[in-house]
């Protein structure tokens, strides 16, 4: 089976995983955790969403957050953009931000539970957005939401996926993420889509974002390898859902993502130890279960003592 050599992970539990938390997590404890998911190897980090703090209550200290965390060299922070608002907002720390991400849903009923308005009325305010972006500075990444189902329309056609990457790449917007945002794609379908896009769009960089509601999404990574798809999106303890998709849940899990690729000698710059570490620590401040199976059940290199080398000793010890 041929795969790719090297993942690119781009760690979004600090902004997709914390928003769907209804309990506060102090700005401090947030900080801490983004400080040290800087210092796992990780190469992309987003920090958090300048989003309206009514709208995502849990993400009104983006300001906090940006002024507090370390900017640790090696590691690119990047931030969503709902908005012009939301930009204007991030531009005060262009020092701070290597990029920024818009999103526009594939189909109209997400974008309006989403945003509000329809897909041209927040297609025109992306038209605006993009060059003040790119002006700045930003590398800009169009999410291409719902990508591969809808919560309210069901199956998406490939042409609608094929209209957003369109209107993305008319305003020079060639990183782009396609988005499980409610967790129903399929190992199959990731395929068939992932090499679609890619053969119809080769000077987009294509990400996927996958959500493990439906317990797939290691298995979509694979598929997505097999298209050729080398970026990944990772919420750390799987954390992470979508406040206007109904049942959705959490990212695939960071440390899940990179103990698959890593079993599988694939290269991805990150310390599992590290990034497992980081995911225990989450216990302490999330009020319900993670989805994280390495946290339930460990490494496969924690190696246990056999059960006859745990008799001998017992005799040894009973004898000694
Ligand atoms: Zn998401």
């Amino acid at each position: 089976m041929k795969l790719v050599d090297k993942v690119h992970i781009m760690e979004v539990g600090p902004r997709d995983g914390f928003q769907s938390e209804r309990k506060w997590i102090p700005t401090e404890t947030k900080i801490e955790i983004v400080n040290a998911l800087s210092r796992t190897g990780v190469p992309t980090i987003q920090v958090t969403s300048f989003t309206h703090p009514k709208a995502i209550p849990q993400l009104a200290d983006a300001e906090e957050m940006m002024r507090g965390i370390d900017i640790v060299e090696g590691v690119s922070y990047r931030a969503l953009t709902p908005n012009m608002r939301g930009l204007q907002r991030a531009l005060a720390f262009k020092d701070r931000l290597d990029g920024v991400s818009v999103m526009l849903s594939v189909t109209e009923s997400h974008n309006r539970a989403n945003g509000n308005r329809s897909i041209a009325d927040t297609f025109a305010e992306i038209e605006a957005m993009a060059p003040v972006a790119q002006e700045a500075g930003f590398i800009v990444s169009g999410s291409v939401i719902c990508a591969f189902g809808c919560p309210f329309e069901g199956e998406v056609p490939l042409s609608q996926l094929e209209r957003v990457a369109e209107r993305y790449l008319a305003l020079g917007i060639t990183h782009m993420s396609l988005a499980d945002t409610i967790g129903v794609a399929n190992p199959l379908q990731i395929y068939r889509v992932a090499s679609h896009m890619r053969a119809n769009y080769p000077a987009v960089t294509w990400t996927l974002h996958l959500h493990n509601t439906r317990d797939m999404a290691l298995a979509n990574v694979l598929a997505g390898m097999q298209a050729g798809i080398d970026r990944f999106d990772g919420g750390v303890a799987g954390l992470g859902g979508c406040p206007y998709a109904p049942g959705a849940s959490g990212n695939i899990a960071t440390e899940d993502l990179v103990n698959m690729l890593q079993e599988m000698g694939i290269e991805t710059g990150v310390d599992l130890d590290k990034v497992l570490a980081i995911a225990r620590r989450h216990e302490a401040f999330i009020d319900h279960p993670l989805d994280s199976a390495l946290l339930r059940a460990g490494k496969r290199s924690d190696l246990k003592p056999a059960p006859q080398a745990q008799q001998k000793v017992a005799v040894l010890e009973a004898g000694g």
